[in-house]
């Protein structure tokens, strides 16, 4: 693909960016600075801590090993049966779907910090000079101003091509919500009493993925 023909990367439509940034953003933030403060006062248990770091290795083993090496890089060989839990792991990071984290992460070692990278300061800018505009681009603004079927077929058609993993990437989105409601149940199962559910969905689901995707956007 020819640079010069490539589409700048901000093409930000209002609307989506206000509906994304309170869902992804304000909502998810909000819960957690209240859930913060309640579970600081209530008192935080082993079993919190315990939930969190076990949800959260899985959750880096879905960034790391599923959406990175095998997704986006093909490191490996595997089955079709593990390719299918790669693919269900990789979703409970709510990183949208491993099909499209795939698509992305090759366009941008297609143009490495250069024009056409999807989430780099320097995706539309020749002239490489920081601002509020680029940071906030490559921080997470980026998220909002894709076409992500044009860039997944363009990007990955072999993984587009095989419709088992059409049907996952349909409902990745309840994928991740089951893994914050298996975290719940992990914990309660745990505790041994349904106050665990609720502290389970907390650490092992919001605080869990908040915390990876700060470290992942970073
Ligand atoms: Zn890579």
């Amino acid at each position: 693909m020819n640079l010069q023909t490539q589409k700048p990367n901000t093409y930000y439509s209002i609307a989506k960016v206000l509906i994304g940034v309170s869902f992804a953003l304000v909502i998810p933030y909000l819960i957690m600075f209240i859930g913060g403060v309640y579970y600081w006062k209530m008192g935080i248990l082993l079993y919190d801590l315990i939930t969190f770091l076990i949800f959260y290795q899985i959750a880096l083993f879905g960034v790391s090993v599923s959406m990175h090496r095998y997704f986006s890089h093909k490191a490996f060989q595997t089955s079709r049966g593990f390719e299918i839990f790669l693919f269900i792991i990789g979703s409970s990071v709510l990183q949208y779907s491993p099909l499209y984290w795939a698509s992305f992460h090759r366009k941008h070692h297609r143009f490495p910090d250069r024009p056409g990278d999807p989430h780099s300061p320097w995706s539309t800018d020749t002239d490489r000079k920081m601002t509020l505009r680029t940071w906030a681009h490559s921080h997470f603004l980026w998220g909002f101003s894709f076409d992500f079927e044009t860039t997944a077929r363009q990007y990955a058609p072999d993984w587009l091509a095989k419709p088992h993993l059409q049907v996952l990437h349909k409902y990745h989105y309840f994928i991740g919500l089951f893994f914050i409601v298996l975290a719940g149940l992990f914990e309660m199962f745990l505790m041994g009493t349904p106050e665990g559910f609720f502290r389970g969905l907390y650490f092992g689901g919001i605080l869990r993925i908040l915390t990876l995707h700060n470290f992942v956007f970073f």
